[in-house]
């Protein structure tokens, strides 16, 4: 597939585009943020690069700028929206077992409540 082709029936490139609506709450030139369609905590963004990567496990994933471009964004979200003092998980799902949904590259920011550990 072209990356043109994947660019329009990639969700999440579509989302970066602007083709497919979200609630975005943070964008800059490498990565955009948007809140999560079936959230699963007070606060749940997903920050995304606006380059298709098909997730954290991808050859192109393991960019250290690209990395610390989304790490940079989930943290200002947290403080942003106020879950920098009382704490917040950052997670990547990789794979089948921990339930991969979108191959477009995601660090999910959940916060706004107590989180149990072990996840489950
Ligand atoms: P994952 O299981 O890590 O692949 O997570 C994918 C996440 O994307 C899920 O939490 C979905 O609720 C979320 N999601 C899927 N499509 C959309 C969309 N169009 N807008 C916002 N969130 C979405
Ligand atoms: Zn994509």
């Amino acid at each position: 597939m072209s990356e043109a082709e994947t660019a329009q029936r990639c969700p999440f490139c579509r989302i970066a585009a602007g083709t497919l609506p979200s609630e975005q709450i943070y964008h800059d030139e490498t990565v955009v943020g948007f809140r999560d369609l079936n959230p699963q905590a007070p606060l749940h963004v997903l920050v995304i690069p606006r380059r298709h990567v098909r997730g954290i496990n991808a050859p192109e994933a393991e960019d250290g700028a690209l990395l610390a471009a989304m790490v940079r964004a989930a943290n200002q979200i947290a403080r942003e929206q106020g879950v920098a003092e009382s704490g917040y998980r950052l997670v990547w799902n990789v794979g089948p077992d921990a339930g991969q949904s979108v191959f477009h590259l995601h660090l999910h920011v959940l916060g706004g409540r107590q989180f149990g550990w072990p996840p489950g």
